[in-house]
């Protein structure tokens, strides 16, 4: 079960893929929309359990792949 805390872009749903989100400084933009680094939003699995919209099941299924 995983329960490691994500970040995720809160406008296009890209989840943070680097090493440590905490170290990334304002400069950092989303990859896929490029917005900045506030649209990015701290989410973990237990909470998606009770977020269960299709949007966040997409997302959560493109991140158990890796
Ligand atoms: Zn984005």
């Amino acid at each position: 079960m995983l329960k490691k805390t994500q970040y995720i872009c809160g406008i296009c749903g890209y989840v943070y893929d680097g090493e440590d989100f905490s170290k990334e400084d304002e400069s950092y933009r989303c990859p896929l929309c490029d917005h900045d680094i506030h649209a990015f939003h701290e989410r973990s699995f237990e909470h998606e359990v009770n977020l269960a919209t299709d949007e966040y099941h997409q997302v959560i299924k493109e991140a158990n792949k890796k």
